[in-house]
């Protein structure tokens, strides 16, 4: 792919930028991007979306409704996404009236465990050891040479561990089959990791680089439930980490942020695990601990300003709340907004669902570990059940 960078133009303050898709990611671009005079639509199936409640207009249309699509798009100057599941047919028919960014090629591969894994191994990168499995026939030879255990996920349509089996022995192979769809998986080495990091970064069409280091997590249900930034790793597996990092977006020409999230083997080695063409879960901290946010950082990418600095002003820790904090009834977010340190994001979702990322907390302190000390107190104290008023 080549860049004809005499056609690249700025897109200036007061311009409009088309965002497909309406979560929280969309909310926290929007929110960066409405500070810096932009205008914001955002286009998706929904109604009254985290990101539809801050953007200027909300379009509410199915992403096959190509019609739409390209009536948002020509509303704009330039297309980005908070949501890597978009069609290809999206983004191209987007493509037809505005810049989309990143382009609809890095979607087309990172939509899809298969073609990102194939992507990542020819490129010389590390990643899990995987095959492709395409029948019944081909998961039990693929578990034969992986090995046991493994865990079996969806070629498509995957994240926070959706659509994943593990499996441990011969006899679980036709439930997960059956799981994932009998269609197009991939079978995946059990990785016994020490730990696992990512490496947020930022890259622009001239190929400017920014990253904000590498970022500890810690996943429950598979789900991201923490980030410590920065991450108590050796600083030869950071350099490393972000080494691989800028590897990626180079190679896929990436303009815009992409997050690459790996696992520290417990040898050191790092092996990729997975990418997201996006701002990342693991970069919220970014909102409130650096100089640059990973959303300001996808804005002035995708329009084509210089990047910001990342530079992080303290130590910090990300806490996620799912919609398990509701178990009891409303949070108590009086005892959020009590310690002086914590900062309490929310999404504007309606209906907590268990496992549904409602917000987020970030603790700010001198180490790391105070900040994760903190923000999980924070955590305790606005989910534990309030003594009855009597
Ligand atoms: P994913 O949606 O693929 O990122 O998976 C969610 C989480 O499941 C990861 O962050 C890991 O904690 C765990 N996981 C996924 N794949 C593997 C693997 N091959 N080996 C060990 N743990 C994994």
């Amino acid at each position: 792919m080549t860049i004809n960078r005499s056609r690249f133009q700025p897109v200036l303050p007061g311009s409009t930028i088309g965002v497909l898709g309406s979560g929280q990611l969309g909310r926290m671009f929007a929110i960066a991007a409405r500070r810096m005079g932009y205008r914001v639509h955002t286009l998706s199936p929904d109604e009254d979306t985290p990101t539809g409640q801050v953007a200027d207009v909300e379009i509410n249309a199915g992403y096959n409704d190509l019609d739409a699509v390209r009536k948002f798009a020509s509303a704009v100057s330039v297309v980005t996404f908070e949501f890597e599941n978009v069609p290809a047919a999206t983004a191209a028919a987007a493509a037809e009236y505005a810049p989309v960014r990143p382009s609809g090629h890095i979607l087309h591969i990172a939509q899809h465990r298969l073609r990102e894994k194939t992507f990542l191994s020819e490129a010389g990168l590390p990643v899990t050891r995987f095959r492709a499995i395409r029948s019944r026939s081909d998961l039990t030879l693929a578990a034969s040479e992986l090995g046991l255990p493994a865990i079996l996920k969806t070629a498509d349509f995957g994240y926070d561990g959706k659509g994943q089996f593990h499996l441990t022995s011969p006899s679980d192979f036709e439930n997960a089959w059956q799981n994932v769809g009998a269609r197009e998986a991939v079978l995946e080495a059990f990785v016994d990791f020490d730990l696992e990091i990512s490496i947020v970064a930022a890259r622009t069409h001239s190929g400017e680089f920014a990253h904000y280091g590498a970022v500890e997590n810690h996943h429950r249900n598979r789900i991201l439930d923490l980030s410590i930034a920065p991450g108590r790793v050796c600083p030869k597996i950071a350099s490393e980490a972000v080494e691989i990092a800028r590897a990626v977006l180079e190679k896929l020409e990436v303009v815009g942020v992409l997050c690459v999230e790996f696992f520290v083997c417990k040898d050191g080695r790092l092996l990729i695990n997975e990418l997201a063409p996006r701002p990342h879960n693991s970069g919220h901290f970014t909102f409130d601990a650096n100089l640059t946010s990973q959303f300001e950082q996808q804005l002035r990418a995708v329009c084509g300003l210089g990047l910001g600095d990342t530079k992080q002003f303290t130590p910090a820790a990300m806490a996620n709340l799912l919609g398990d904090v509701w178990a009891d009834g409303e949070p108590d977010w009086a005892a959020a907004a009590s310690i002086p340190d914590v900062k309490l994001h929310l999404y504007g979702k309606v209906t907590p669902r268990p496992g549904r990322k409602m917000g987020h907390l970030t603790a700010l302190a001198a180490t790391p570990e105070q900040a994760l000390a903190d923000v999980e107190r924070a955590r305790h104290l606005v989910s534990a059940p309030r003594l009855a008023v009597s």
